[in-house]
């Protein structure tokens, strides 16, 4: 894949703020709410789906199974979270109420203290873990070409652009993004949301820095281990040179064989487009 000088993303950005100033609509389809029965479409065979510029996706992973996400043009961050299938209820809370069905807002997810504590405070290398809340490995990071993530800030939210002046909801954030992909499964409310993995972002030392520390065609690949729905978004922090200065479109690609270490261009075309 070519790769596009930093000066060639800042001159040529195919998403003025203009374009991404649109926020989630406020029709958010009806719950699917049943998840905690067979009836999950998971996704099992190689797919891929294109992740607009500063915008949200969500999908269903089976265990065993891996995803890629890649970065298309360079420098764009994306946010990741996950929740556990089916949603556990209070049965797995308490050990009491084996009939109890669970919600997005009860379920298990992905948490990066956790992580932190089990990776010594140090950057995740290829064979470590990303734990959940109840302490329990969800995602192995198998294959990585950029090695800087960031495991301490939260997304971008829609407050932190009122205070550089965006009137309220006229910018897109990744925790708008989050509830938005997440609102099938049940999720209502920002404060629903979690603290996300955040994937190419480049914050050494809790320095947030706004060199990107991806380029175009660089990815990173985690193997599921336990069945979940994963969240990505793509992060639409434009502002002070942040994701490159212009937010641009990454890849996702799910359903893969967990021994898959081919180039990008190769496994994107065998995937089926989402
Ligand atoms: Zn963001």
């Amino acid at each position: 894949m070519t790769r596009i000088t930093r000066t060639s993303l800042y001159q040529q950005c195919p998403h003025p703020l203009e374009e991404n100033a649109q926020l989630p609509t406020a029709s958010i389809a009806p719950a699917q709410l049943d998840t905690t029965s067979s009836s999950i479409s998971y996704v099992t065979k190689p797919t891929k789906h294109t992740i607009p510029a500063s915008h949200g996706y969500a999908a269903p992973l089976k265990a065993g199974t891996s995803f890629r996400l890649i970065d298309l043009h360079g420098q764009q961050v994306i946010d990741m979270s996950a929740f556990v299938l089916p949603f556990p209820g209070a049965n797995f809370n308490t050990n009491t109420d084996t009939d109890s069905l669970g919600t997005i807002s009860s379920a298990e997810h992905l948490s990066p203290s956790y992580t932190r504590f089990h990776l010594s405070g140090q950057p995740i290398s290829i064979g470590e873990r990303i734990h959940t809340n109840m302490d329990r490995p969800l995602l192995r990071l198998t294959h990585d070409t950029v090695h800087v993530h960031d495991m301490t800030f939260m997304s971008c939210f829609p407050r932190l652009y009122e205070s550089h002046g965006y009137p309220p909801g006229t910018h897109r954030s990744c925790a708008s993004n989050m509830l938005e992909a997440f609102a099938p499964w049940g999720m209502k409310y920002l404060s629903e949301t979690r603290d996300p993995f955040n994937v190419f972002q480049n914050t050494p030392a809790y320095a947030l820095k706004p060199i990107g520390s991806s380029r175009a065609g660089d990815y990173v690949q985690f193997e599921v281990l336990i069945d979940c729905m994963v969240g990505w978004s793509c992060c639409p922090f434009d502002l002070d040179g942040f994701n490159g200065g212009c937010v641009t479109d990454v890849q996702v690609l799910m359903g893969l064989d967990p021994g898959e270490g081919r180039e990008n261009e190769e496994i994107v075309r065998e995937c089926v487009e989402v």
